[in-house]
């Protein structure tokens, strides 16, 4: 028979560890959580190796007098609870006294504090939970905590702990909704020597936003404030115009504890309605306040997910809230481009060769090129026709001549403003159609096929996004976002060769959310072999220093955060990371429904398309429809 015993204190507080303590970030919650508790006004928290080799948490708050600093290392040690009553009214907020104790069980860990007022403050130190005495020290009124080589004693913790740099993003994740939710509180961040963040702790919302998520958010918001229902509703959401490519940088917080709905997300957006170009996401950091007895935090363990007894009310005061600023925000501004003109100048690109240049030097690429594909690919003429249509502003030598593939023609000077050249070489169509040339490139430089009829025939292009093809008795609808995205995926699985690359003239700084800089982070050799040259630059920042020929300038940061939330869906697998590449390169660098594109373009999508060698995009949807002519005789009733 198994005979029941009462664990140790010991063993029950590693138990308890494993609740509160999951990894570093955990521990720095748990610390500036206590130090806010304590009335600071400022704080330093400092990190090394990811926090594995050491948290400091450094505070101004009221201090812990030296008798009571083991008593705050007990199990259920707290001085915010005491009687069966108070659980209802803080009990929500997850004081439970616990906290201090699990760390110092799986660290060895030092305190040092001086009461508010007090001559002089004390330390101790504790290994594995264990305290040594108190001793006096000299000290500033406030405390610091000091946890060293955390899970030394759980050695299987210790395996589950991801890359320094990825607990160090998750360090990172935790005290930028410290600080948005506690802008009253100063907060510094450091880690490995480095300052990543730094807020003022002013009081105002706005200031904690721009030190956590960079000028370009900060510039782009406009402020939110009202209620409705007895829903109050603060903070700030992102001008239309400066909508995201993810969700990635929607913040909302309940009564200051971060959150996640869904229902708060589509209340955001129905604010938007009409407003976002497709695609586009807004950004916010909103506070939503009601009464506590309204929310249920209990829902689930991490306590990210609530629920609202009147969860109606909730959703419109957020959507009219946010729709009225909106509304007043909507001052004459430059209205948002139309879909069409979604180009890019990539007038940023180092190149700046000019075409006869270009030409006089043979049509050599002129880039750092990673490598030695080259492809005669549809995406680079997407990219030169990019270029093409592009805001007269760009020069004409802003050309990126280098994305051209030798073996093609040479491209001809394309005048700003006017359409790329059509395809050249492998146009297999009726010859009733020749490839229109702008220029006296000779004619021995081309790499051209003998023309032979195709059987279909080009009809045009409808709703700027599927083509009409027609061969025989049959009307072939084609949809050439799908048909170029499969088109780039194929080759970009299948080759074998390093991607071609462009070095940016100036390297893009590119601001991310937290989850979606660690995922990158973690994948920055699988970036690099895709053509992004990318590094840390701190703060949810990275420098991209070159990025793969298919993609425009203005499209780095859509394919960055693509690309993440691929990678954060896909999980640790590299085989799913590899195939989130894929699938986020494959798309971006592929014609868009609502982009006019050049007909020998189409045409040369019809191509691969009725060779049969397109036949579904990556996603798994057709790329084409079959209407035979008796579909349509039948429609009109002739059969
Ligand atoms: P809880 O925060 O749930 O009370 P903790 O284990 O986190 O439990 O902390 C135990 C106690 O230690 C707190 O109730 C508080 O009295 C004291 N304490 C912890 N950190 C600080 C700090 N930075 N400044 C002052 N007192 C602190
Ligand atoms: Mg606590």
């Amino acid at each position: 028979m198994p005979v029941i015993e009462q664990l140790s204190p010991h063993v029950a507080d590693l138990i308890a560890a494993g609740e509160v303590v999951e990894r570093p970030a955990s521990v720095v919650k748990e610390l500036v959580e206590n130090a806010i508790d304590a009335g600071s006004s400022a704080m330093v928290v400092e990190i090394q190796r990811g926090g594995m080799g050491l948290i400091r948490v450094t505070d101004n708050g009221c201090g812990i007098a030296p008798q009571e600093l083991p008593v705050a290392f007990l199990r259920h040690a707290t001085s915010k609870l005491r009687r069966p009553e108070d659980l209802s009214a803080i009990g929500t907020l997850g004081f439970r006294g616990e906290a201090l104790a699990a760390i110092s069980a799986v660290s060895r860990l030092d305190v040092i504090s001086r009461q508010k007022g007090a001559e002089s403050g004390a330390s101790l130190h504790l290994e594995g939970g264990q305290p040594r005495q108190v001793e006096p020290a000299g000290c500033p009124e406030g405390t610091t905590l000091v946890v060293r080589e955390l899970f030394y004693n759980t050695p299987a913790r210790l395996k589950f702990m991801k890359s320094d740099s990825a607990e160090a993003a998750a360090v990172n994740a935790v005290l930028q909704q410290i600080a948005l939710s506690h802008p009253e509180v100063s907060i510094r961040y450091i880690r490995d020597g480095r300052e990543e963040l730094h807020t003022p702790g002013d009081g105002k919302l706005l200031s904690a936003v721009y030190a956590v998520r960079g000028r370009d958010f900060a510039l782009g918001l406009t402020p939110v404030d009202g209620s409705g229902e007895g829903v109050s509703v603060h903070g700030f959401v992102t001008r239309p115009l400066a909508g995201r490519g993810t969700r990635a940088m929607q913040t909302f917080f309940c009564c200051g504890r971060i959150i996640r709905s869904q229902m708060l997300t589509a209340a955001l957006e129905e604010a938007y309605a009409n407003r976002l170009m497709k695609g586009k996401f807004p950004g916010c950091v909103l506070h939503i306040d009601l009464p506590l007895q309204q929310v249920d935090v209990n829902v689930h363990p991490a306590k990210t997910v609530v629920k609202f007894a009147a969860e109606r009310a909730v959703f419109s005061a957020v959507h009219h809230v946010v729709k009225d600023a909106l509304d007043k925000a909507e001052q004459p501004s430059p209205p948002p481009k139309p879909v069409s003109a979604a180009v890019n100048p990539r007038g940023d690109f180092f190149q700046t060769m000019d075409a006869k240049t270009f030409r006089e030097k043979g049509g050599a690429p002129t880039l750092l090129s990673g490598g030695k594909k080259v492809e005669p690919e549809l995406s680079r003429r997407a990219a030169l026709r990019d270029v093409g249509t592009a805001a007269p502003a760009v020069p004409a030598r802003d050309i990126p001549v280098h994305a051209v593939s030798p073996g093609l023609i040479a491209p001809p000077p394309i005048p700003t403003g006017c359409k790329a050249p059509p395809l050249a070489g492998k146009i297999p169509e009726k010859p009733t159609a020749p490839p229109v040339r702008t220029d006296e490139e000779p004619p021995e430089q081309m790499s051209v096929e003998p023309l032979q009829a195709a059987p279909w025939q080009f009809r045009g292009e409808i709703l700027h996004t599927y083509i009409i093809a027609e061969d025989g008795d049959t009307v072939w609808l084609i949809d050439k976002h799908a048909a170029h995205e499969r088109i780039n995926f194929d080759r970009l699985k299948a080759n074998p060769e390093p991607v071609m690359r462009q070095q940016l003239l100036t390297p893009a700084a590119v601001d991310l959310a937290q989850e979606q800089y660690a995922a990158l982070l973690e994948n920055l050799p699988l970036l690099e072999e895709f053509g992004f040259t990318a590094e840390d630059f701190g703060q949810g920042c990275l420098m991209v220093r070159s990025v793969p020929s298919d993609i425009a300038a203005g499209q780095i940061r859509e394919t960055l955060e693509t690309l993440a939330d691929k990678l954060l869906a896909g999980g640790a697998d590299p085989a799913a990371a590899r195939d989130a590449m894929l699938h986020t390169m494959a798309c971006k660098a592929a014609i868009k429904g609502g982009w006019t594109s050049d007909p020998a373009e189409l045409r040369a999508l019809i191509a691969r398309v009725q060779s049969g060698e397109v036949q579904y995009c990556p996603h798994g949807r057709p790329v084409k429809i079959k209407i035979s002519k008796y579909d349509i005789e039948k429609m009109f009733k002739r059969a």
